[in-house]
């Protein structure tokens, strides 16, 4: 049985299997809604592309503004496969103005400032616009400065790879990995102690990384080690956590629990952890793969609009995990990474919250009950080596929510591996015209 057909579309379009007739948005509204209303999106990556596109087609006389500094826009799910060694950065890359839908005015600056009782935001240029309804889609920040010694220029140096920073930095790291497999020793693969986008990413640069090692025929050569800041878990999903932790020690993977990173002497090649009684552990490594700790962009955080208390206080956006509005302010919605939410930092989230958003957007501008429910929907092909993956798809309560019934998400698979591959850029493009 299918499932949920929303969430097929987007999983269909990347399979090949909708027509094109199929892949037009189901229009909510038999006409567009008449009216006025001023809305702000701020943040042009995968959420706010996508609700612009949608919001342009229900609404007539609205005024919306797309607010974003970024020339670029990046598929971020493609950095796995370049630092691993299978595509160029330039695969990533195109053009924001190339996704803007027609009738959004994007404003080519940052946020800088954020006043939700004056309904004001505050530009780079120290522009100030004022909003009825504003819809927050910035992301994630990476903040490599909260590991002491470590910053992004160092990724690419001293055996230091990352995969998140950029297209470039993820070619890098790929490079980084390349010169370890040619003078052997040891790898240190790590995880944050915080929320983070594309959860499995830490574990597909270890799977793809092994594949690349037991190519050479030496394993033996190289000695690999996981380190988690968390008490035997790798992933928020118990049946993909026992799987990578036991897939780990058939590969000969050391695991190290509750070391969490927080320091790194790059000239010297040693990591600091900080472990469960409280002490440090330096570990020597020649390459090291760093998961920066996440959180959403200061000027979410700075602001009214983060949560004010909970393990999220300052952190993250607060926004009611379902409807996705924010529990204070009932005229800003959150999509995207930037939300404090259990789950639901892909891109594949986004395809499942943007719905919610526009349908939840369409009645609270007509005054009613807000109708659309986001259910924690998170999906990534888990990589298990350069040919592989599974593909797993769950929500909140860590429920697995499968799409077809024809792939097993408990079985890794080619097939999604080529859905990973091939097929998912152009679904995810197709998303940011608001078409899936
Ligand atoms: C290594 C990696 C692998 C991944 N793999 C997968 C995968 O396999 N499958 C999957 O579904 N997802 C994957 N993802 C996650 C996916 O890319 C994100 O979840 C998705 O891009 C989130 O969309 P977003 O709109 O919230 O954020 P983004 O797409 O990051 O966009 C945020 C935008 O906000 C802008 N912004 C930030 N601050 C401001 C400001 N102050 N003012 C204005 N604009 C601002 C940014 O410049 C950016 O343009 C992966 C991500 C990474 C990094």
């Amino acid at each position: 049985m299918l499932t949920d057909p929303s969430r097929r579309s987007f999983l269909q379009a990347s399979l090949g299997l909708a027509a094109a007739a199929s892949l037009a948005a189901p229009s909510l509204m038999a006409r567009p809604l008449r009216t006025n209303v001023r809305i702000l999106i701020l943040g042009a990556g995968a959420g706010g592309l996508s609700i612009a596109s949608r919001l342009a087609r229900q609404l007539e006389g609205a005024s919306i503004s797309l607010v974003g500094a970024r020339q670029n826009h990046y598929y971020q799910p493609g950095y796995t496969m370049i630092a691993s060694g299978l595509w160029r950065p330039g695969k990533v890359v195109s053009q924001t103005q190339d996704w803007l839908p027609r009738g959004v005015d994007w404003i080519n600056q940052d946020a800088l400032s954020l006043d939700p009782d004056a309904q004001q935001v505050g530009l780079a240029n120290g522009q100030l616009l004022s909003y009825d309804l504003l819809i927050v889609a910035t992301g994630c920040q990476l903040n490599y400065q909260d590991l002491e010694g470590m910053s992004p220029e160092l990724i690419g140096q001293h055996g230091i790879g990352s995969v998140y920073a950029s297209p470039e930095a993820a070619a890098i790291t790929s490079q980084m990995i390349d010169d370890y497999r040619d003078q052997g020793g040891r790898a240190i693969f790590t995880l944050t102690h915080t929320p983070l986008k594309c959860a499995g990413a830490p574990i597909k640069m270890t799977f793809t990384t092994l594949s690349r090692l037991e190519a050479t025929g030496q394993r033996q050569r190289y000695q690999v080690d996981f380190f988690s800041p968390n008490d035997n878990r790798v992933f928020g999903v118990p049946f993909y956590n026992d799987f990578v932790l036991q897939r780990f020690a058939e590969q000969q993977v050391g695991m190290f629990h509750q070391h969490r990173l927080t320091g790194i002497d790059a000239p010297s090649k040693t990591a600091y952890f900080r472990t469960s009684d409280g002490s440090t552990s330096s570990q020597s490594y020649d390459f090291i793969h760093v998961v920066p700790p996440m959180s959403a962009p200061d000027l979410i955080r700075q602001s009214p609009l983060a949560w004010q208390q909970g393990g999220m206080a300052g952190q993250w956006l607060e926004v009611d995990q379902y409807s996705l509005q924010h529990l204070r302010y009932p005229n800003v919605f959150g999509i995207g990474d930037v939300n404090g939410i259990p789950f639901g930092k892909t891109a594949a989230s986004v395809k499942l919250q943007v719905p919610t958003v526009e349908q939840n957007i369409l009645a609270y501008l007509q005054q009613q009950e807000l109708p659309a429910k986001y259910n924690g929907y998170t999906s990534c092909p888990l990589i298990t080596g350069i040919g592989k993956a599974m593909l797993a798809e769950f929500g909140y309560g860590a429920e697995l929510l499968p799409s077809f019934s024809f792939i097993d998400p408990k079985e890794e698979s080619w097939a999604v591996w080529i859905m990973k591959e091939k097929m998912l850029q152009p679904a995810y493009y197709a998303m940011l015209r608001g078409h899936i």
